[in-house]
């Protein structure tokens, strides 16, 4: 395992000290993210929820174990920061909507330490696009179906996926093809990124 340089240890410590949407964090500024020099596998999800908030452990929650089984991973390969990195869209938890479910990523927050990262993570084999705020940032406006159903277009470097909350599950069963075609194009891709 190579250990991080200094210039990502440093930009690491300087993205978990930054505070720059400390007046409108509900819960204040706290970034859950992890990089690795030697990460073979890049998690672009969307922004922390409540519990990964509360634990600073990200996909600590029930997104975190339907995304780990689509990939066909253990917990301990998936959190084995020395191979997968996770910098999600927002850092920090934006909090809830009105009418329920999160807010989006905090505006700016990618824009600001995404393309810090990146030139960083030179290792990178295969970027997981998790949901439609990851797939605009990196791909430009598009429809998050048509993406994934699309997924081949985009490989081998880039693999876009719904967001695996509880409000895909119904997208996911009317369209088996997910499970038939996606998911084994995935889990061989994982395997082959961290082979
Ligand atoms: S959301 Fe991003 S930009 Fe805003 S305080 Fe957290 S790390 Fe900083």
């Amino acid at each position: 395992m190579r250990l991080p340089d200094g210039a990502l240890a440093r930009l690491t410590a300087e993205a978990r000290a930054c505070t720059r949407c400390a007046d409108f964090l509900p819960c204040g500024p706290r970034p859950v993210f992890r990089v690795a020099a030697s990460a073979r596998l890049l998690i672009i999800g969307q922004a922390p929820g409540t519990l990964v908030h509360e634990t600073g452990i990200p996909f600590n929650d029930p997104s975190g174990r339907r995304l780990r089984a689509w990939m066909g991973v253990t917990e301990a390969a998936f959190y084995d920061a020395a191979r997968v990195a996770i910098l999600p869209i927002g850092l920090c938890y934006p909090g809830t909507l009105p009418q329920g479910g999160d807010r989006p990523p905090a505006p700016g927050c990618a824009a600001l330490w995404h393309p810090r990262f990146l030139p960083l993570l030179a290792d990178i084999r295969l970027t997981l696009l998790v949901g439609g705020y990851a797939q605009d940032f990196v791909l430009g406006p598009g429809r998050v179906g048509d993406r994934v159903r699309d997924f081949r277009r985009f490989l081998p470097r880039l693999l876009p996926l719904p967001h695996p909350s509880w409000r895909t599950l119904g997208w996911e069963r009317r369209n088996p093809w997910f499970a038939a075609e996606l998911l084994p194009a995935l889990r061989r891709l994982v395997r082959e990124a961290w082979a």
